[in-house]
């Protein structure tokens, strides 16, 4: 199966991996209720004066490690960055993927905050920072993603980026030292080298790449889930924390994606009695079954 494929199809199947390990980390039960539950609710509208139900939206958990969630943000992303990295590519320009990483560490909260912070410092601490950046990349979208590094068994935490670029510079020299000595200040360690930059230029295969940067928690990470402490820590540190940032030209993307996701659907109108009032319901899938066989009973006696 394909990255592209996978993202159609969906990584429900994590549920399966995650909610018991949610359990054995001893994760809120309120969290894993409300994930096992997430693809069973919706919204419905109740119109005002006939009653008929009209399916209204998908009731969301919208947390961070659940998957039927994040399948559907992923793709929201992915329909929203597709045509402006395509136009801005089309008008003559270049798009480009950077991983910044950071040296790995025990305490997954100080890397994060530390991380975070290198990359303040890098785009806009000061003047010269803020001129070079902006200048350099007129727009971005940047993810966290968190691992457990293959060698050091240690946090790994970077960022991946898709930046917009006027024109293609191969100043990788520069890029390098300037991230290296943002994450030596955010760290306060300057005897060594602690941050590194990984550059690939988006050629045909831009969709690939949006995808490496969007999708985080849709790729089985099995390392994250499989210690009940390494899960938990990383639980905690990332709940609530925003996953994708952007800048610059996509500055308002976080916006709009939010809104897609928490949209239901347009005006009401109901089309039995063209009434344009509706109350907003939530439902359960199971229950609704359960109400749907019970009322069949009734009938057949
Ligand atoms: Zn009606
Ligand atoms: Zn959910």
């Amino acid at each position: 199966m394909t990255e592209l494929e996978r993202l159609i199809y969906g990584y429900h199947f994590m549920h399966d991996i995650i909610i018991p390990a949610a359990i054995k980390a001893d994760i809120f039960p309120a969290d894993i209720h409300k994930m096992s539950v997430c693809l069973e609710n919706f919204a419905v509208y109740k119109c005002a004066s006939c009653g008929k139900l009209h399916f209204a939206s998908s009731y969301r958990c919208k947390n961070r490690f659940c998957v039927v969630c994040q399948h559907q943000r992923t793709k929201i992303w992915l329909a929203r960055l597709l045509p402006l990295v395509r136009n801005w590519k089309l008008s003559g320009n270049y798009v480009c993927m950077l991983n910044f990483t950071m040296v790995d560490m025990v305490n997954l909260e100080f890397m994060i905050n530390a991380i975070n912070n290198a990359f303040r410092i890098f785009s806009h601490d000061n003047k010269n920072n803020r001129d070079w950046f902006q200048d350099r990349f007129p727009g971005g979208v940047r993810s966290l993603e968190v691992v457990i590094g293959e060698n050091s068994k240690l946090w790994h935490v970077h960022l991946h980026c898709i930046v917009l670029q006027d024109s293609y510079e191969r100043d990788y020299n520069e890029l390098e030292f300037r991230w290296n000595r943002s994450c030596q200040v955010a760290l306060g360690v300057y005897d060594r080298k602690v941050g590194s930059v990984y550059i690939s230029a988006i050629n045909h295969n831009f969709e690939k790449s949006i995808l490496e940067v969007i999708k985080y928690i849709l790729k089985p990470n099995l390392d994250l889930y499989i210690d009940p402490v390494i899960f938990s820590e990383a639980y905690y540190c990332l709940r609530g924390r925003r996953q994708v940032n952007t800048w610059g030209i996509f500055r308002d993307l976080v916006k709009i994606v939010d809104n897609d996701f928490n949209k239901v659907s347009g005006d009401f109108v109901c089309d039995d009695c063209g009434c344009d009032y509706a109350y907003v319901n939530f439902l359960n899938l199971k229950e609704c079954k359960l109400n749907d066989n019970r009322s069949r009973e009734e009938n057949s006696f």
